[in-house]
């Protein structure tokens, strides 16, 4: 149903008293290591939610690269689109001190290399997906390689992190474009001076996408088309941990479009999914079934 391209990172965590100066050695608690990245974090999402997913990615011949496919293939993702050398796994390096404030270094590795003629090698994946979902922590010019093989019938969401300027040809394509506050920021540029959220979704919908969705954390999201701008409620949960929520929002939101839901109705979806994420601990370990959605 869904094929994600994008990121597969190792997340190395350490808690620590506080962050070293320069030229300085702390000691910190034992090493966790987690799977990340938003490519992984989003097919990992939709498999759990029941989703037919394939992520076409690229990790490094590696200890990490093969912890990562095997955490995927538990998931119930298609690893057939996952090549494999090329760079070492990409890898987060994360420090948290106890104010919960953390300090990330990432090593994009073979994530850099994900190149497009690897996309053009994916025919067949492309074929086989109603939606196409993509993040920017691979090269833009993958990017732009998947936006040109997509098959004519299938749609293109995607959700511009780390945020980076767009090129027409992109933008054009997505439907819809799914940014936070930060990501708005970014893609609208200093002439934007509004506060209010509707307003992003406007000026962000006439750069060309043929829809946008909002995100607004516990205050839910706002979906925009040619019909206008809505809002999504929120669902209220305790939230525990918001790594990786907006993740598995926009992959339950693509998923639900695949499978021919009005986008409003998907992204309600999405915002359950979202919240359901945000009371456990931790990005793809706190991604809920579609059984536990339908609890909340
Ligand atoms: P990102 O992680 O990209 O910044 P958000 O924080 O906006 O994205 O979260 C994505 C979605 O997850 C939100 O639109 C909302 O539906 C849901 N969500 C996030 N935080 C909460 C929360 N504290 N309570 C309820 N839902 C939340």
């Amino acid at each position: 149903d869904l094929l994600v391209v994008g990121s597969a990172n190792a997340d190395l965590v350490i808690d620590v008293e506080r962050r070293p100066a320069a030229g300085e050695t702390v000691l910190g608690g034992d090493l966790a290591v987690h799977p990340g990245g938003k490519g992984a974090n989003q097919a990992v999402a939709a498999a759990r939610l029941g989703a037919g997913t394939a992520l076409l990615a690229r990790v490094g011949d590696d200890a990490y690269g093969r912890l990562l496919l095997d955490s995927l293939r538990a998931s119930g993702v298609d690893t057939v689109g996952v090549l494999v050398g090329g760079a070492p796994t990409g890898v987060a390096l994360i420090t948290v001190d106890p104010s919960g404030d953390n300090s990330i270094v990432v090593s994009p590795g073979a994530n850099a290399r994900l190149a497009p003629a690897d996309v053009r090698a994916a025919v067949s994946l492309f074929l086989a997906s109603r939606v196409v979902s993509a993040q920017l922590e691979i090269p833009l010019e993958t990017v732009v390689e998947v936006v040109r093989n997509l098959s004519p019938d299938s749609r293109f969401v995607l959700n511009p992190s780390p945020p980076r300027p767009l090129p027409t040809e992109v933008l054009a394509a997505c439907d819809p474009l799914i940014v936070n506050e930060h990501e708005a920021r970014v893609i609208l540029g200093e002439s934007c001076v509004s506060e209010d959220p509707a307003d992003w979704a406007r000026l962000l919908l006439a750069k060309g996408p043929r829809s946008v969705v909002v995100t607004l954390g516990a205050e839910g999201a706002l979906v925009a088309d040619s019909s206008g701008v809505s809002s999504v409620p929120s669902v209220k949960v305790d939230a525990v941990d918001t790594t990786g929520a907006g993740d598995a929002f926009t992959a339950a939101l693509a998923w639900r479009l695949g499978a021919g839901a009005a986008l409003e109705e998907a992204a309600a979806y999405a915002a359950r999914v979202g919240a359901a994420a945000v009371t456990r601990r931790g990005a793809q370990e706190s991604y809920p079934t579609a059984r536990e959605v339908g609890l909340l």
